[in-house]
This record gives C-alpha cells, sequence and structure tokens, in this order.
C-alpha cells in the first residue's frame, strides 16, 4: 500500500520533470528581415502621420527537442538590395521602403545560427502580410501554421486589405502541408510554444506564447503591438477590425501580467535594439 503510494508519487514527479524538461532545452533567437521605413501612422493612428520612421521586422527562431520552429518569415528575398519596387512595385515600396540586405534574409539567417532551411520543421505565422509571409516559398517542406480565417483572408482580400497581402508571396503553396487553426493552440501539447488568438489586425492575426527556462514567458505580439505606444492605448494604424485589435491587446497584456512574461513587439526599433541578436534566449 505504502510502496504503491510512493510509487505513484514518484511517477508523478517524473511526469512533472518531463514536461519541465522539454521547456529546459528551447532556445529562441528574434532576428529582423531588414527595416521597412514607412510612416509613423501606419502604425499609431491619428499619432505621428506624416513623420517617416525606419523600424525592424521582427522574426523569430525557436529551437525545440521536437522541431525546429520559425515564427514568421519577413520580406521576400526578391525586394534585397534595393530591388523594392521590381517586386511589391512603386506603390507598396513608396508606403513601405524595404531595406534589406540579401543577408537579412531568414535563410541566411538560418545559417548564421548554424541551420539550413530543410531543418525547419514548423513555420507559424502571426498573419500573411508581406512582411510575415514573404518567404514561404524558402520552407516547402514544413508544416505551416496558421489561421484558417487568415488564408480565407490572404487568398481572397477585402479591396481595402488587398494591397498589403502579395498573392505572389504564396500563389503556389496551395499544396503546402497547413496546420490550419480556429483560435488557440498548444503545439506540442507541453504548453511550451502555444498559438493565442489575437484576431484584429487582420481576420485571421495569431501571436506566439513561449516559455522559456530561464526567461520565463514570451508573448510575441507581432502586428497584434506594433509598439509599446499601441500598448499604451495608442490605436494601431492598418487594421481589419479596430475593435478586435484592442481586445486582443488587452489579452495579450492580461496573460503577461497573469505570468508575470514580456511581450515582444514587431516593428519597435526601441525595444529589438534593447534585445540579444546574436545569442539565444532560454
Ligand atoms: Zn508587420
Amino acid at each position: 500500500m505504502k510502496r504503491g503510494f510512493v510509487k505513484g508519487l514518484l511517477a508523478s514527479a517524473l511526469c512533472a520533470v518531463s514536461t519541465f524538461a522539454a521547456a529546459q532545452d528551447i532556445k529562441l533567437w528574434q532576428v529582423s528581415s531588414g527595416q521597412l521605413e514607412l510612416d509613423k501612422g501606419w502604425l499609431t493612428a491619428m499619432s505621428g502621420v506624416g513623420t517617416k520612421i525606419k523600424v525592424p521586422v521582427a522574426m523569430y527562431v525557436i529551437q525545440h527537442p521536437r522541431g525546429l520552429l520559425l515564427f514568421d518569415t519577413g520580406n521576400n528575398v526578391a525586394v534585397s538590395d534595393g530591388q523594392c519596387a521590381n517586386y511589391w512595385g512603386q506603390g507598396l515600396c513608396g508606403a513601405f521602403n524595404a531595406m534589406q540586405t540579401r543577408d537579412e534574409v531568414i535563410d541566411r539567417q538560418l545559417a548564421k545560427l548554424g541551420f539550413k532551411p530543410e531543418d525547419v520543421t514548423h513555420v507559424i505565422y502571426s498573419h500573411f502580410h508581406l512582411d510575415h509571409a514573404g518567404n514561404i516559398k524558402l520552407f516547402p517542406k514544413a508544416k505551416h501554421v496558421v489561421q484558417k480565417e487568415e488564408l480565407r483572408a490572404a487568398w481572397w482580400p477585402e479591396k481595402f486589405q488587398r494591397a498589403a497581402y502579395v498573392m505572389k508571396d504564396y500563389d503556389t503553396t496551395r499544396d503546402y502541408d497547413f496546420l490550419q487553426l480556429n483560435g488557440d493552440f498548444d503545439l506540442f501539447g507541453d504548453g511550451s510554444i502555444v498559438v493565442l488568438d489575437t484576431k484584429g489586425h487582420t481576420q485571421g492575426h495569431q501571436s506566439l506564447q513561449v516559455k522559456l527556462k530561464n526567461t520565463g514567458m514570451l508573448l510575441l505580439a507581432a502586428d497584434a503591438i506594433y509598439t509599446a505606444e499601441n500598448e499604451a492605448g495608442v490605436i494601431p494604424g492598418i487594421t481589419w477590425n479596430t475593435n478586435l485589435s484592442m481586445q486582443s491587446i488587452d489579452r495579450l497584456k492580461q496573460i503577461r501580467d497573469a505570468n508575470r512574461g514580456q511581450i515582444w513587439y514587431s516593428h519597435d526599433s526601441k525595444q529589438y535594439g534593447e534585445h540579444n541578436h546574436d545569442k539565444p534566449y532560454d
């Protein structure tokens, strides 16, 4: 009887350890797909309109015991080295001037960390806008993790939204291996990598919650929160649904506060500059 009880205790302790072990082995790098030069009003509605600013384009490489993951893939390789207008066209490059060198594209960022594109098992997309899903075609063998609603929006965008969806980024990917989600999803069932529904910026926008042993909980907001100003209450520019955008900002803040975590923004120069980019967070 007593023995059984001890055995049970041991088993549950081991179980807890193995769940924890997965979290221990995760490494996360934040890198940038060059910079975008844009009107500040695109990020903060009615604030700073007319002021041109340069912002990073955050992407993440995550090494997990069950795979090598990307969260977002940056601007398409074809806009590198001053070729923006040749691929995005004059109008888009006037609004979002992509300043990206070839070495800043996700495949070269992976190489700098010792990985090849073929090593990537999962590509998670916050959404399908041009600075986030630009390089899906570099990963034809991976599993692509995206909200089903986002795929529908990307393939048949509303007219007012269509400029930021560059269909030639993904026009031949219909038969890729998509994990089509409807809301939150715990990717490996261990609580370490959890997709969070943060719709509002687009119909199927999602953020990523990552639990790291030493760093704690990171909430990779992507375009749910472009910059610290949006977190402080300035309505984001470019939204599909402003009310849902504001709800998603609140949602991320509530999860951050409950877990003593951090929110990392997609396009905030100051915060990006404060982070480490050559060594991983763990
Ligand atoms: Zn963006």
